[in-house]
């Protein structure tokens, strides 16, 4: 079995869409750092964000298979959307 076709049975599982490529957007003043979204991304595999200067960021945005795990995962509403990833134009903590 493929790593990607692994990828997106756990989005599936999680009940999510299997968009490989977005990554979370992460609102500055809603975040709160509780760390939530970084632990479940790491319990779930893909380990894409973590804190930085205490708030959420995508740190390692070719690991994201887009599933929005993340989104449930806040109390807050701060990760509201996912968006295409551009490695041209990452993400100011990359
Ligand atoms: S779950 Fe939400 S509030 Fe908590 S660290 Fe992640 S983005 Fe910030």
């Amino acid at each position: 079995m493929s790593s990607t076709k692994i990828d997106a049975d756990i989005a599936e599982a999680f009940g999510r869409t299997f968009v490989k490529g977005n990554i979370p957007e992460i609102n500055p003043v809603r975040c709160m750092g509780c760390r939530n979204c970084v632990n479940l991304c790491k319990k779930l595999g893909p380990n894409v964000l973590d804190i930085v200067d205490d708030i959420a960021k995508p740190v390692r945005p070719n690991n994201c298979i887009g599933d929005g795990a993340c989104m449930l995962a806040c109390p807050t509403k701060a990760i509201f959307l996912m968006s295409k990833y551009d490695p041209s134009s990452p993400p100011q903590s990359i």
